[in-house]
């Protein structure tokens, strides 16, 4: 069995489509996902656990800018700390209880985590990830002529903000949550992707950036020497041709046919792409197995008897 296991838990676990995404409606959702990750500690794992944090800075940014008239402006780098302490604090308290509620004495415990970036990344040169509230056109490009904003049309939707999306390069607290891993605690790491940094004058600084949390999940899992990576999202399985009437699920497919996959076009960026190449990423570089489902599939996803596995070559 791969024990030690890092749990990536997507947008999904915390907020659902159609809820307003109040704060006891984060609570109930995280309640369900805690429940499958307590069922699974139970079974033997250790688990680190990393989640997404997209609508929860979206609603930081936000307040802080219908606040502007009264408060400074917060960077990104600070909204991504401020999300990673709210949303750490709502697991601890969640997944402690359904721990205790199955007699395991374990702490649960958030590491801020800073995650060290390439300045000369080229991310940086061509910014694509969306974030914060939907703005009308004279809106957004007001803000981007005065407040050097890059802008995005959004499907639609209305404008965006757009910043880089550098891939990981380090993880600066990875040593503190080996040594809580060690001490037996569940630990909170990387949350959002982690706080992006670069190194600066022999210290640190944060950047108006934003780490995929695939990727940087990726990277503590295999910085922890994890067997296991689980990807939890919203669907069940992986599919080929998804969405379409040829669609077909995954059950298990090799590092090799998961790159052929991708190139064939059937993992788009922003969704499905960052979480099969994070896969890959795990297994290229020492990892075990990789297991993609959702919530409500996981206890059979680690029988086998569904989700989609990616492994590094059948027997
Ligand atoms: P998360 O918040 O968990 O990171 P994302 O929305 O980023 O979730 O990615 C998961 C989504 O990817 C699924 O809800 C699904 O709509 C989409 N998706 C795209 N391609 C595929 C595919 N080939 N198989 C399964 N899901 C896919
Ligand atoms: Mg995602």
């Amino acid at each position: 069995m791969d024990k030690l296991a890092v749990v990536a838990i997507g947008g999904n676990s915390l907020t659902r489509p159609g809820q307003r995404g109040t704060i006891p409606e984060q609570f109930e959702n995280t309640r369900a996902t805690s429940a499958v990750i307590a069922d699974m500690i139970a079974r033997g794992h250790e688990v680190v656990l990393t989640h997404g944090n997209g609508p929860q800075v979206g609603n930081i940014l936000l307040r802080a800018e219908m606040a502007s008239s009264v408060l400074p402006p917060l960077p990104l780098d600070t909204c991504g700390a401020d999300s990673q302490g709210g949303i750490g604090y709502m697991l601890q308290q969640v997944l402690g209880t359904e721990l205790r509620r199955r007699a395991i004495e374990k702490d649960v415990v958030t590491v801020l985590t800073q995650v060290v970036v390439d300045p000369n990344d080229p991310a940086f040169d061509e910014p694509s990830k969306p974030i914060g509230p939907f703005y009308s056109e004279e809106d957004v490009k007001r803000r981007r002529d005065e407040q050097g904003w890059a802008v995005m049309e959004d499907a639609s939707r209305g404008w965006r903000r757009v910043v880089p999306s550098p891939m990981p390069v380090r993880i600066v607290e990875v040593g503190a949550i080996r040594a809580l891993l060690s001490a037996g605690c569940v630990v909170i790491g990387v949350g959002g992707g982690g706080i992006p940094v670069v190194e600066s004058d022999g210290g640190l600084r944060g950047v108006e950036a934003v780490i995929d949390k695939d990727h940087a999940s990726r990277l503590l899992a295999n910085q922890i020497g994890a067997g296991l990576f689980v990807i939890s999202t919203d669907v069940p399985q992986v599919a080929l041709h998804y969405g379409t009437d040829r669609e077909t699920a995954i059950d298990e497919m090799t590092v090799e046919e998961a790159e052929r996959y991708h190139r064939e076009g059937h993992f788009p960026p922003g969704s499905m792409g960052p979480k099969v190449l994070a896969g890959i990423d795990f297994i290229r570089n020492g990892g075990g197995t990789v297991i993609i489902t959702n919530p409500g599939s996981l206890g059979r996803a680690l029988d086998g008897e569904t989700g989609t596995r990616i492994i590094r070559e059948r027997e």
